[in-house]
């Protein structure tokens, strides 16, 4: 069962994927692993350095190293735990790229949505919990030095807002749209609510 997180900075994905995280290895007694994107390898951690913090680049480099990240995190980490039936949550996934790089950068979404498909070898999550905030609320909530992307200004991160939330409502059965304003117990109420019944338990 492979759940992704997704949404803007600062709304809090980082949190409920670890408090989604600790409940579903208490209730259903099964290996879970959370993980993130970009970084959740030791070569992830280098692409993620790369792209945050290395030298200004095309968007088409930065897409690339992106999907780079993912193709590694899948085949070494994601793929193995869900073959030996483990639960992952992962801190963004594939619709980032579709969010930031399409979105974003304004590549084209079928490219991008097509290179991260190969990257992954059409490995989707079964749910994907989208957490929606305004994104001028949520950078108030960021702490520390920004970086080059979360730099990238706010019609950057209006774009891939409305990306995020275009693809939701394209895909219900995959995506679980949660307003990401109100308080961390109501929304990792929420989403327990829908995983318990996707799970059936
Ligand atoms: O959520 P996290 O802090 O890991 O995101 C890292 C940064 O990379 C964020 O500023 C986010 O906007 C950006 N990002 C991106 N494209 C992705 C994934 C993350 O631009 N595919
Ligand atoms: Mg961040």
């Amino acid at each position: 069962f492979f759940v992704s997180f997704e949404g803007g900075d600062g709304v809090g994905k980082t949190t409920h994927v670890r408090l989604l995280g600790e409940w579903l290895a208490a209730v259903t007694g099964r290996e879970v692993v959370t993980t993130r994107e970009p970084g959740g390898t030791t070569l992830g951690v280098e692409l993620r350095r790369l792209v945050q913090h290395g030298e200004d680049m095309d968007a088409r480099t930065e897409a690339l190293l992106y999907a780079a990240d993912r193709a590694h995190h899948v085949a070494s980490l994601v793929r193995p735990a869900l073959e030996r039936g483990a639960i992952v949550v992962t801190d963004r996934y594939l619709d980032s790229s579709v969010a930031y790089q399409a979105g974003g950068r304004e590549l084209s979404e079928a490219e991008v949505e097509g290179m991260s498909l190969w990257a992954t070898g059409g490995l989707l999550p079964a749910v994907t919990v989208l957490l929606d905030v305004d994104p001028v609320v949520a950078a108030r909530r960021l702490t520390g030095e920004p970086d080059r992307l979360e730099r990238a200004g706010d019609d950057f991160h209006r774009r891939a807002r409305d990306t995020f939330l275009r693809r939701a409502a394209e895909d219900p059965t995959r995506w679980l749209v949660v307003d990401a304003s109100g308080t961390v117990d109501d929304i990792q109420a929420q989403i327990r609510v829908d995983i318990a019944a996707r799970l059936d338990l």
